[in-house]
């Protein structure tokens, strides 16, 4: 079972769109072991999206990211990480495939409603970044309907 790091970003928030997103995730099969909303600090901001310090639309992201409350989550399931990905669709909403979250509901490049860790390195680092306290285990009702075993 892999876990993921999800979150509804400051648009998902202000459209009341949270709660059609999640829908989406615990129906595809997958569990919240994580979730809260918090207001985003411009260092922890900064820190989650290291990786894209040096690009053009870097400080933009940290204002859009920190404008508002996020909801940030973490999922578990067979392949969560790539699973949330191809759920979520291309980064540009305007570009991303009908069915997939902001293929739906994002015609922009930035306000693309959720983010998604992309790789298991990425997933661990992100999960202890925002969850330094840990997530829940727990077992869930009705699994063996969802899940094979392998
Ligand atoms: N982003 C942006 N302009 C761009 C590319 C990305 O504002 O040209 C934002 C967008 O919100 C995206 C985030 O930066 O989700 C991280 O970019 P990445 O390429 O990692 O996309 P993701 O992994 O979220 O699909
Ligand atoms: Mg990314």
């Amino acid at each position: 079972m892999q876990h993921t790091l999800i979150i509804l970003k400051p648009d998902c928030v202000q459209r009341r769109l949270a709660g059609t997103v999640l829908a989406r995730f615990e129906a595809k099969g997958l569990k919240l072991v994580g979730m809260k909303l918090i207001q985003v600090s411009k260092a922890l901001a900064e820190q989650h999206y290291a990786e894209h310090a040096a690009r053009p639309f870097f400080g933009g992201l940290i204002d859009f990211i920190t404008g508002g409350p996020v909801i940030v989550g973490v999922l578990e399931g067979n392949e969560a990480i790539s699973v949330v990905r191809n759920l979520l669709g291309a980064t540009n909403g305007a570009a991303a495939a009908p069915g997939t979250v902001r293929g739906d509901f994002s015609i922009s490049k930035q306000n693309n409603l959720v983010h998604g860790s992309d790789s298991p390195e990425s997933a661990a680092r992100e999960i202890a970044l925002w969850f330094p306290e840990g997530v829940v285990s727990y077992d869930i009702a009705g699994s063996t309907w969802v899940f094979d075993g392998a």
